[in-house]
């Protein structure tokens, strides 16, 4: 965990969020910002800054927020979706700790602008 991370303080739930989901490891929440009509964010509770920081032993856990955010845009009655994980500033990461945005319910453009 780490002090001053944004996303570190959601999953301590110092911040309140829309959440959908949560385990020892997960918390799923709505983006504050939607970009679509379904948006939500899935981030494990370890502090990762982001893909670049992913070692070897955390690679199940990344699995896991794959496997969750599939499961829960079903859940929110979204069969088509689409996963965005951005790293560093030219790819537009804002939050520097590892997050699956899942976006649906709307067509999307391709490529990504
Ligand atoms: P990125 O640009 O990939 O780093 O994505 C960061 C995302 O976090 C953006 O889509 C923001 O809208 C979202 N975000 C920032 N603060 C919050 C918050 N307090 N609750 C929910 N989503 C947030």
């Amino acid at each position: 965990m780490a002090e001053d991370c944004l996303f570190c303080k959601i999953a301590r739930g110092e911040i309140p969020v829309d959440k959908l989901y949560e385990d020892d490891d997960l918390v799923a929440f709505r983006d504050i910002a939607p970009q679509a009509p379904q948006h939500f964010l899935v981030i494990p509770k370890k502090h990762l800054a982001g893909p670049n920081a992913i070692a070897v032993e955390d690679e199940p856990l990344i699995g896991r927020i794959m496997a969750a955010g599939a499961r829960l845009a079903r859940e929110n009655g979204v069969e088509s979706f689409r996963f965005v994980v951005n790293e560093g500033e030219e790819a537009g990461q804002t939050v520097f700790h590892f997050h699956l945005h899942v976006l649906g319910g709307r067509a999307m453009d391709w490529p990504p602008g």
